[in-house]
């Protein structure tokens, strides 16, 4: 730190990202990335001439990707704002709806780590509610709770929904604080609640690119949610950075909205391919959360958590481990190919073998 940094942000703890080692090749499965490339589409989308207008700042208002979106929710343009992963989405909207006069926010103690560090960063006031014993978000503690709301459904990194009609109870009961709703694994098996934005104008879900449509590595994100939260949005964006996206990850996210089957497809598969790892290592004798995410958050009385994710490593798997205190037993992996996945198994049942022979 140097003496010049704002003392505002001087005790900030920064959010850490999961790993992205170049020492080796390793099997992914800490970042919940997808296995599957971009569709041919996006590949395309990408071309020489598209390169070279570079040179060119982007379209600020992202109409076409907009309309695109809009077209494939059912939505009108104007109830979608798009911008540089869905992070950025979450930073604004802490900015937008998140201040004193909001009396601060409420989201699960057992989250998306991101959003205890918007709130620091932007030094509200947070309400961390605890999860139950099984490590279910019970929706009746958001209910008439007078704070901006912030639920990832499927939680991360338990992997575990919320139904839309216990969503609905929560933005009913809090009609004068938005309600956001993060929606980074819905195409896993979650029920959306994009519907009910047509009904409420406090509900903001916000959904990425980065997991269900194969573009981490683009930066996309977007929201849906009442023209006017979408114009708050749009304020923020606008008093920032106006060209967020770059010109190629615009046209890879209208590509990519055009071969939404593509997608779906794979995530069937990557359900598959979760319903399979929750099984082979239930007989293992894990205990594994019921996901409907890209990922399974699972432990095992005869390996401590860090240990397992230290020996999988050294092995050339990486899975992601957290020492928060509540979690520090589990880990999650990413739900990947059926070939990772059977590597991955293969590689638990040797640590184990060799756990037990020493
Ligand atoms: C991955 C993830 C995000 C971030 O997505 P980006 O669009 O890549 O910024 C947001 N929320 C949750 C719960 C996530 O797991």
């Amino acid at each position: 730190m140097s003496r010049f940094l704002a003392e505002k942000y001087q005790s900030l703890v920064a959010y850490t990202p999961g790993e992205q080692p170049t020492d080796m090749k390793y099997i992914k499965l800490n970042t919940n990335e997808s296995p599957f490339p971009p569709s041919e589409g996006v590949i395309r989308a990408i071309s020489k001439e598209r390169v070279e207008e570079l040179r060119l700042y982007s379209d600020p208002t992202c109409g076409v990707l907009r309309e695109k979106i809009a077209k494939q929710f059912g939505v009108e343009k104007a109830n979608v704002f798009v911008s540089n992963g869905s992070d950025d989405i979450l930073n604004f909207s802490f900015m937008a709806f998140c201040d004193g006069s909001h009396t601060g926010v409420a989201f699960p103690e057992i989250s998306y780590g991101f959003y205890s560090v918007y709130a620091d960063l932007h030094r509200v006031d947070a309400k961390k509610i605890p999860l139950t014993k099984d490590f279910r978000v019970d929706y009746t503690d958001y209910l008439n709770v007078g704070r901006t709301v912030v639920i990832a459904n499927p939680n991360a990194p338990t992997g575990i929904a919320l139904s839309v009609r216990e969503i609905e109870e929560i933005v009913k009961s809090n009609p004068d604080h938005v309600v956001l709703i993060d929606e980074a694994y819905v195409d896993f098996g979650a029920e959306s609640a994009l519907r009910l934005t047509e009904k409420y104008e406090n509900l903001l879900v916000v959904r990425t690119f980065s997991k269900s449509y194969s573009l981490a590595g683009a930066r996309l994100g977007f929201a849906i949610g009442h023209t006017s939260l979408i114009a708050d949005l749009e304020k923020i964006k606008y008093s920032t950075n106006p060209y967020n996206i770059n010109r190629l990850s615009l046209l890879a996210g209208a590509a990519a909205m055009d071969e939404s089957d593509y997608y779906m497809e794979n995530c069937k598969k990557i359900q598959e391919n979760r319903a399979y790892t929750t099984d082979a290592l239930r007989k293992l004798g894990f205990s594994v959360l019921p996901s409907s995410a890209n990922f399974i958050f699972a432990k095992s009385d005869a390996i401590g958590g860090e240990e397992l994710y230290l020996e999988l490593k050294k092995r050339g798997i990486l899975v992601r481990h957290f020492s928060t205190e509540l979690i520090r037993d589990y880990n999650r992996i990413t739900v990947g190919t059926i070939k990772e996945m059977q590597t991955l198994v293969e590689t638990v049942r040797t640590i184990l073998a060799e756990k037990t022979s020493d």
